[in-house]
């Protein structure tokens, strides 16, 4: 496939949903070999989300300095002794999964006098080995958030791999909206097309621009 494919993709499905313009493509570049990444950015794409600080950290920097403008998205879960590496290098948080993360960070953002925008991490499959809060807690952590004063974007989710996804992302849109937040990080290679009918601004799609991930995650 690869970005300028994804690119048409996106545009299709936003014009069918009366959305123009309203999607960010985040490159989800984690574990690629860096000629995928460079290509990409190359063809001028500047959005990249990656899983893990520490392969952040290892990447980014150099990639930075050449190609002026990038913006990166954490999307893995965060541990609380990475929180300040974190906020240093990423712009976007979109896994903040419990109180305890949100409270670091926020207790970070003080001393670092920045904070990136986050999204709360919803587990809206309601999986034991999955983070986030549960869809009933949703409310309750965004007003939390909010009273640390942290910069919530909106809600992210991900949805079980064996079931539709479509309501996954239905039931995220309603938490965000009865929150007033806009925000919503969903959708991925197989499914962002669903995602931006229902309101995703933010897709997250990583194979579909670069081929197959060696390995796992
Ligand atoms: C890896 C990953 C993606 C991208 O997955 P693809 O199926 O390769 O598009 C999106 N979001 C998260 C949180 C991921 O970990």
């Amino acid at each position: 496939m690869g970005l300028s494919e994804i690119n048409d993709r996106i545009a299709k499905a936003e014009q069918e949903a009366g959305r123009v313009g309203q999607t960010t493509l985040i490159a989800v570049s984690k574990v690629q070999p860096p000629e995928r990444v460079e290509a990409v950015l190359q063809e001028g794409h500047r959005v990249f989300g990656e899983n893990r600080v520490q392969e952040a950290q290892d990447k980014w920097p150099a990639w930075q300095e050449t190609y002026p403008g990038v913006e990166l998205h954490l999307l893995g879960p965060l541990q609380t002794n990475k929180a300040r590496p974190a906020m240093e290098l990423f712009d976007v948080i979109h896994s903040v999964d419990r109180p305890k993360i949100a409270r670091r960070i926020a207790s970070m953002a003080q001393e670092l006098g920045r904070c990136p925008g986050v999204f709360l991490q919803v587990n809206t499959g309601e999986e034991p080995q999955k983070a986030g809060v549960l869809p009933s807690e949703a409310d309750a952590f965004v007003a939390e958030a909010r009273a640390l004063e942290l910069p919530v974007l909106g809600l992210m989710c991900i949805p079980p791999v064996d079931e539709h996804p479509s309501m996954h992302f239905a039931l995220l849109a309603k938490l965000a909206a009865r929150n007033g937040l806009e925000g919503l990080s969903m959708g991925m290679s197989g499914d962002f097309e669903q995602a931006i009918a229902l309101g995703a601004t933010h897709v997250r799609v990583g194979s579909a621009i670069f081929g197959a991930r060696a390995g796992t995650a």
